[in-house]
């Protein structure tokens, strides 16, 4: 028989169509940065004991490591007081996200969440074929809780919140948090993404709030990562903090050893040293309030920020803002025709950008 000749491209799904694909505003590679400042990440690296720990582990990397990352999600429910089989980790909190929508939502569902926020969201809630209905922010660059009420129709079955919000660095204060989810209808689940909280509350309540609100609302997932205040964004460790059932369906999709043993062990070690995620934090505090004034001052007033970072809302200026920043080898991110958002970094960090931002002039 004749093999029929089939005139059809080679091309992925479909549902790839329109996704936008991470890394936009990202500056360029290849240029050397002497202050990075466009990405998030914790000014500071790891301590001589967390680098022994993982170098530790990695002597035994002819091994598998924890099926499940059993080591640290055991460490996990004795921080927050809740159950092992209430916490999920995984290489990053955004692969967690990503098996919690693909879990959760079939073609033609709807995912709510305010807008802008994180530039992962709309790229992992495309390629599950699922759609993101944004909700636009106030005017002061925060979530608004009564439009992304009233934005949840029949299709909607996830809310995504990100508290503090990536990009604008806006809070809503924990009790507004509470009173909107308790206003979501209980058939939806409802993603608090926390990668920022540590720098929004005080450590105890960073540890104990995901217990209270899991209580009042078993709806809700809680999102958080070693990424930021804890400093260990290039090990990749995230975890979530949910209901048993909701941990269940998101272990169903992930793929096992989600974690590398050297990954695993920086976690544990870091989980040990709080004091120095306090410092971290504290240090946040002090460079964020000298980068906002010293921005305020040079007519780039920024929005109120409970993050590790601020955000410049200078809409068709952004791109030619960052140019200018690069030029004083500081990278920045940038959001074309939105704003500029800037990470807190060290004392020379906060010097070189006040420096290079007195002479900016825009046209
Ligand atoms: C940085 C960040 C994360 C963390 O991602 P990881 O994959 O854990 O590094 C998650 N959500 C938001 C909003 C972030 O800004």
């Amino acid at each position: 028989m004749e093999k029929k000749m089939q005139i059809v491209a080679l091309a992925p799904s479909r549902r790839l169509l329109g996704v936008p694909g991470y890394g936009k505003g990202r500056a360029g590679q290849a240029q050397f940065f002497r202050h990075r400042l466009g990405s998030n990440e914790a000014p500071d690296g790891p301590s001589l004991a967390v680098r022994l720990a993982a170098a530790e582990a990695f002597a035994d990397a002819q091994h598998y490591p924890d099926l499940r990352g059993e080591t640290l999600t055991a460490a996990l429910a004795e921080r927050h007081g809740v159950t092992a089989d209430m916490i999920a980790v995984s290489a990053g909190s955004i692969v967690l996200l990503d098996q919690l929508i693909r879990a959760w939502c079939d073609p033609g569902d709807e995912v709510v969440a305010p807008w802008r926020s994180y530039e992962a969201y709309p790229i992992i809630i495309g390629v599950s074929g699922a759609s993101l209905v944004e909700v636009p922010l106030d005017i002061d660059h925060r979530l608004c809780a009564d439009k992304l009420v009233w934005a949840i129709g029949p299709r909607c079955r996830v809310v995504l919140i990100c508290n503090p919000n990536n990009p604008t660095s806006t809070e809503l204060p924990p009790e507004a948090i509470d009173e909107l989810i308790a206003t979501i209808p209980s058939h939806v689940l409802v993603v608090l993404d926390e990668a920022y909280a540590d720098y929004a509350a005080n450590a105890q309540t960073v540890a104990e709030s995901p217990r209270g609100r899991l209580e009042r609302h078993p709806n809700l997932v809680v999102l958080r990562t070693f990424s930021k205040a804890w400093g260990l964004a290039g090990m990749r460790v995230g975890y979530c903090v949910a209901a048993t059932p909701i941990i269940a369906a998101i272990q169903s999709v992930a793929p096992p050893f989600p974690l590398p043993g050297p990954a695993l062990a920086a976690a544990l070690a870091t989980l040990a040293e709080p004091e120095i995620v306090a410092a971290r934090v504290a240090r946040n505090a002090a460079e964020r309030t000298r980068m906002s004034e010293g921005l305020a001052e040079a007519g780039l007033p920024t929005a109120k920020s409970a993050a590790n970072f601020v955000w410049l809302p200078v809409k068709d200026r952004a791109e030619a803002l960052t140019k200018h920043l690069s030029t004083a080898a500081i990278a920045v991110r940038c959001f074309a025709g939105e704003g500029v958002r800037i990470t807190t970094g060290t004392e020379a960090d906060t010097d070189a950008l006040l420096e290079s931002a007195a002479g900016w002039r825009p046209s």
